[in-house]
C-alpha cells in the first residue's frame, strides 16, 4: 500500500496552496498537492516571455485586489506588491472611453459637461423603467445601474460575447462587480488594496509551499487510477482530501453537466514598444469577435529597464462554452445551473473525508482574494476538524 500523506490536495491553485500552507503551519501534517497541469498556481499562474520581457498570465489577466485585511496580511507574508492600479479602457463605435462607467465615460458618450448631480439625474431618468425594483438578473440590473443607452453601448454586446447567454438569465452579481461612479475616478476596482506581486505570481506561490512537509506532483490527474493519488485509492484508504476541481466531474457527471465558460487566447506579436497604450482594452461592440485585448508588458511599468522596447505581445480573449475536457473558467450560474450545483453540493456534503473548495469546487465566480478567504475559513471550519478526526482513528 502506498505511504499516504496526512492530506492530499487536488489542485495547486490558490485554494489548494492556501489550505496546504495552513495545514502544515497549524497542524504540522504532511501534505501532497497534485495537479493535472505542469505548473502550480492554477489559473493565476504566469511565466516570463523571453522575447519581450513581459510576464504573461497564462489563463488571462490576473490583478490582485482586496478590502479584506486578513487576506491582505496573509498574502503579504509571501510577496510584496507593486503599486499598479488597474485601469481599463473600452472601444465603442470607433471611440475609446474610460471604464468602469464614470463621469468621464458619461460626458464623453453624451458629448456633455454634466456635473455629478446632473449625470445622476440623467441616468435616473434613463433607468426610470426599473426604478424602485431590485433586479436579480444582469439585464435589468445593468439598465437600472446606468440606464438603457449606456447599457446598450458598453454592456449588452460585451456581455453577449462573454457569456452567450440571455442577460435576463444571468445573475445580477456579475454586473455588480463593476462600480458606477459619478466622478472622474476610473480605478477599475473599489478595493482598499491592489497591486501585482513584485517578483511575479509564480515566485509568490512557490514561497507559500516552501516547506519540506509539502510535496507536489504535477501532471497528475485525480481520476487517473494508474497513479497513487487517485480518487478510488484515496477513498478506500480513508485519506483526507481537499478537492478543488469541478464537482460534476468528481461525480462522473451523474446528475448532468454544469455550464462553464472557457476562454481561448490568440497571441499577436508586434514590432512596437507599446501597441495598446494601456494594459487592457475592452471591445464593447459585436463586430470585434473577442472581448478584450491584454498587453502584458504594460502591467509592469516598473520593469521597463528589462523589457524589450522594440517588441510587444498582446493576447486577444475569445470566450465560449466549455465542453468536457476544456478548462472550465467561469461558472455560468443560470437558475438551472444553480439548482444542479445545489444537488451536487448535497452529494459532496455526504463524501466522508473530502472537502470541496475553490472557484471550481464550489461553482462560484470568485476572485483570488475571495478564494484565499474561503480557504482560510475552510481550513478552520472543515479541514482542521477532518485532520484531527483522522489522526484519532
Ligand atoms: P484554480 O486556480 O482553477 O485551480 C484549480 C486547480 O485544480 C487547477 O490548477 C486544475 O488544473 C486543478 N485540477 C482540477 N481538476 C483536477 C484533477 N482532476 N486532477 C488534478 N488537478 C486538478 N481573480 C482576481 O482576483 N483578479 C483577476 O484579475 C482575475 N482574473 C481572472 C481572469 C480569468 C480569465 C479567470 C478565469 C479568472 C480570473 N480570476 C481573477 C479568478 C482567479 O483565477 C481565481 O479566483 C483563482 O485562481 C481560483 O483559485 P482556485 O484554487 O479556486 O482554482
Ligand atoms: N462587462 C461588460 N462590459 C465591459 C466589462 C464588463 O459588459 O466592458 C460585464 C460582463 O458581463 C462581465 C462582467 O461585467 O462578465 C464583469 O466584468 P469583469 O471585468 O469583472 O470580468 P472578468 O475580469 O472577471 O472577466
Amino acid at each position: 500500500m502506498a505511504d499516504y500523506p496526512d492530506l492530499v490536495v487536488v489542485g495547486a491553485g490558490l485554494f489548494g496552496l492556501t489550505v496546504a500552507q495552513q495545514a502544515v503551519e497549524k497542524a504540522g501534517v504532511r501534505v501532497r498537492i497534485i495537479d493535472v497541469r505542469d505548473h502550480i498556481g492554477g489559473n493565476a499562474y504566469s511565466y516570463m516571455d523571453e522575447e519581450t520581457g513581459a510576464e504573461i498570465h497564462k489563463y488571462g489577466a490576473h490583478l490582485f485586489h482586496t478590502s479584506n485585511r486578513r487576506v491582505w496580511e496573509y498574502v503579504n507574508r509571501f510577496t510584496s506588491f507593486t503599486n499598479y492600479v488597474h485601469r481599463v479602457h473600452a472601444t465603442h463605435d470607433g471611440v475609446v472611453y474610460p471604464l468602469p462607467i464614470n463621469l468621464g465615460t458619461i460626458n464623453q458618450f453624451f458629448h456633455a459637461a454634466l456635473t455629478p448631480a446632473e449625470a445622476k439625474a440623467l441616468i435616473e431618468q434613463q433607468a426610470g423603467e426599473l426604478a424602485g425594483t431590485d433586479p436579480e438578473n444582469l439585464n435589468d440590473k445593468g439598465i437600472q445601474l446606468i440606464g438603457r443607452p449606456l447599457y446598450e453601448a458598453f454592456i449588452k454586446n460585451y456581455t453577449g460575447k462573454q457569456w452567450q447567454t440571455d442577460p435576463a438569465e444571468l445573475p445580477a452579481d456579475i454586473i455588480k462587480r463593476l462600480p458606477v461612479r459619478f466622478n472622474y475616478d476610473n480605478r477599475y476596482f473599489k478595493d482598499t488594496w491592489e497591486g501585482l506581486p513584485t517578483d511575479g505570481y509564480t515566485a509568490w506561490f512557490e514561497r507559500m509551499i516552501d516547506d519540506p512537509r509539502i510535496e507536489v506532483s504535477l501532471g497528475v490527474d485525480f481520476f487517473d487510477e494508474s497513479q497513487p493519488y487517485n480518487k478510488k485509492a484515496l477513498t478506500e484508504a480513508g485519506v483526507p482530501v481537499v478537492y478543488t476541481g469541478a464537482p460534476d466531474r468528481y461525480f462522473d457527471y451523474a446528475l448532468g453537466d454544469l455550464q462553464w465558460r472557457t476562454v481561448d487566447f490568440k497571441e499577436v506579436r508586434y514590432a512596437e514598444d507599446d501597441h495598446l497604450g494601456c494594459p487592457v482594452m475592452n471591445y464593447s461592440d459585436a463586430d470585434v469577435p473577442y472581448t478584450r485585448a491584454i498587453e502584458f508588458k504594460n502591467f509592469n511599468p516598473e520593469r521597463r529597464e528589462s523589457q524589450n522596447h522594440e517588441k510587444t505581445v498582446v493576447w486577444q480573449e475569445y470566450s465560449r462554452f466549455a465542453r468536457r475536457g476544456d478548462e472550465p473558467y467561469y461558472p455560468v450560474n443560470t437558475p438551472a445551473d444553480k439548482e444542479l450545483y445545489q444537488r451536487y453540493a448535497d452529494l459532496a456534503a455526504l463524501e466522508k473525508n473530502v472537502v470541496f473548495g475553490g472557484r471550481l469546487g464550489t461553482y462560484r465566480y470568485y476572485d483570488m482574494h475571495q478564494v484565499i478567504d474561503s480557504a482560510l475559513d475552510a481550513y478552520e471550519q472543515r479541514i482542521a476538524p477532518m485532520l484531527a478526526a483522522n489522526a484519532r482513528d
